[in-house]
């Protein structure tokens, strides 16, 4: 490679002349230097104000509140359970323990049904372009965190409190 300051022929590969130390190589000059030769005109830098505002995300809101609600639930389902099961010890009338068999049978698909509404909500909303991600994120990871740690947890304590 030939130098373009001293014309001294360097190797291909030299990142420096041997001769006269000038720089090598296909590195741009500074971009103040080289005049755009096809507009003749200096690059636009994009104003400030240009950047998008993120708007807010409601389906990621949504799913949040979803979370929330879920969370609500399981709970509801879990204390269901032990309080039905401390009754049941105990020996309590029956009537009571069938409504509240319902109850949390009923807390448990509730639940269920919000968190999987709310999971599809929180991935689209984490999906979505220029909009806010804070609360889709955090609303996907409260519909999902709470049933698997139901499902992989609580479900098998369930199970061997009953049998
Ligand atoms: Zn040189």
């Amino acid at each position: 490679m030939q130098c373009p300051r001293c014309e001294f022929m360097n190797q291909a590969d030299s990142r420096f002349c041997t001769e006269c130390g000038q720089r090598l190589g296909r590195e741009p000059a500074p971009a103040s230097l080289v005049p755009d030769s096809s507009t003749g005109s200096t690059a636009q830098a994009h104003p400030p104000g240009d950047i998008p505002v993120l708007r807010k995300n409601k389906a990621g809101l949504a799913a949040f509140f979803l979370g929330i609600a879920g969370i609500v639930l399981w709970v509801l389902t879990i204390f269901g359970f032990l309080w039905a099961l401390g009754s049941a010890l105990s020996g309590a009338s029956s009537m009571n323990s069938d409504l509240l068999g319902i109850g949390i049978v009923g807390c448990f698909f509730l639940a269920v049904v919000v968190n999987l509404t709310g999971l599809v909500l929180g991935i689209v909303a984490t999906t979505k372009e220029d909009l806010r991600k804070g609360f889709a994120i955090a609303g996907t990871c409260l519909n999902a965190i709470p049933p698997a740690f139901f499902l992989l947890a609580i479900l098998p304590k369930m199970f061997f409190a009953m049998y």
